[in-house]
């Protein structure tokens, strides 16, 4: 089987055209200003993308002049920021869906084009989303499936050329007329016009996992992390949730530690070194979920992992306890901008009863899954430890 992944890149390639299908959701025609330009200054570097024109944009030929629009000035102007002048301003959908319809999956998917290229030639160092739409619109070479909004407002998010800073929709402020929210919108708002520096650069994931298949390879490279001590993350890929299933078996494991990453499928004497490695008071172990390592390990090697040190999962809920946002992908997306990695994969994960396909999956791409998850675990759980103050 052919590898999943393009070497070039790990942010999700649908084949989204580059043109904008303009005139197929039939808004050109109902709209007094069709293809409403981008406008704004944008002397701070930001991209404020809304849902579409409303009924006084559509009149005044501008984005944000209606109620929404002055909710937001008013609170920019709070902070000492202008719209015009600090922001470019536009929307998921540049003509106006008659009745301020909230615009359908199609009239996005029409509309993004438009967005992309804004996006390509502003290079805004900071997007900030206004509700659903614009993140959804904003958000589709990265994240499938956006859910609740409330998971998303506040992030910073550190994509490769800008960070990408989620809010609510003023007019659902409006509507919703809550105190609470207006301050973290406000707060949102405030963040993202503050931004001064760009993103850090996109990692090369491929030159920080290496694929070991000789099992004294493995082996040494084990014994070699085990006498290093410090953090390490471990993940195992197994072939259902829980091993207490009749035919569950791990097909590989991942350990990353400062100095690398291994990942190797799950043989021989590489089995050996990941029990007393796992068994070794020196490394300090971190997992995603720690309970399922732990389990796993109990039911391969008749003991448990010896000196758990961090979940990324329960330090996740501990920083921030809203609903889904605890997973791996999540986290890696919010905190590093590495967008989801396994969508190729993803089918053969998903379990079909009790088990999953992990089996058919070619191992070479198993490997650098697994090692990713590693990576990323052990950098998740470094900026966790400094956000608690357990480190500098
Ligand atoms: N005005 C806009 O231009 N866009 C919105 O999303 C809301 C108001």
């Amino acid at each position: 089987m052919q590898g999943f992944f393009p070497s070039s890149t790990l942010v999700k390639n649908k084949p989204a055209s580059m043109v904008p299908r303009c005139g197929a959701c039939g808004l050109l025609k109902t709209s007094k200003t069709p293809k409403m330009d981008v406008f704004g200054k944008g002397l701070r570097g930001v991209l404020v993308v809304g849902e579409a024109p409303g009924e006084t944009e559509d009149d005044e030929s501008r984005p944000f002049v209606g109620k929404a629009g002055q909710y937001l000035r008013d609170t920019l102007e709070e902070f000492g920021f202008d719209l015009d002048r600090d922001a470019w301003t536009t929307n998921a959908l540049i003509c106006r869906p008659p009745g301020n319809k909230t615009p359908d999956a199609k009239q996005i998917d029409y509309c993004r084009p438009n967005l992309v290229n804004t996006i390509a030639q502003l290079q805004p160092t900071v997007i900030l989303t206004l509700g659903r739409v614009a993140l959804t619109s904003v958000m589709h070479d990265y994240w499938d499936n956006i859910g609740t909004m409330e998971r998303w407002t506040g992030w910073k998010i550190p994509m490769p050329k800008h960070w990408i800073c989620p809010t609510y929709h003023p007019s659902f402020l409006l509507r919703s007329r809550n105190g609470l929210m207006d301050r973290y919108f406000a707060n949102d708002v405030k963040r993202a016009f503050s931004i001064k520096k760009a993103p850090p650069a996109a990692q090369d994931f491929k030159s920080q996992i290496e694929c070991l298949y000789d099992e004294r390879e493995i082996y040494e490279a084990i014994r070699q992390m085990d006498r290093e001590g410090g953090w390490a993350a471990v993940d195992y890929e197994g072939n259902c949730l829980k091993p207490e299933y009749p035919k569950a078996m791990i097909r590989s494991c991942c350990i990353a530690n400062e100095q690398r990453c291994i990942s190797y499928p799950w043989h021989g004497k590489a089995i050996e070194a990941t029990g007393m490695f796992l068994r070794s008071k020196r490394t300090r172990k971190i997992a995603s979920n720690l309970k399922h390592e732990e389990r796993w390990t109990r039911w391969a090697f008749g003991h448990g992992v010896t000196n758990w040190g961090w979940d990324t999962m329960l330090a996740s809920h501990v920083l921030d306890n809203r609903l889904g946002i605890c997973s791996l992908k999540f986290q890696a997306l919010v905190k590093l901008g590495v967008a989801i990695y396994n969508e190729h994969i993803d089918p053969y994960l998903t379990s079909n009863g009790h088990y999953n396909q992990i089996q058919e999956i070619a191992i070479e791409d198993l490997l650098f899954y697994g090692g990713m998850d590693g990576v990323l675990e052990l950098q998740l759980a470094k900026i966790q430890r400094m956000e608690m103050g357990f480190e500098d």
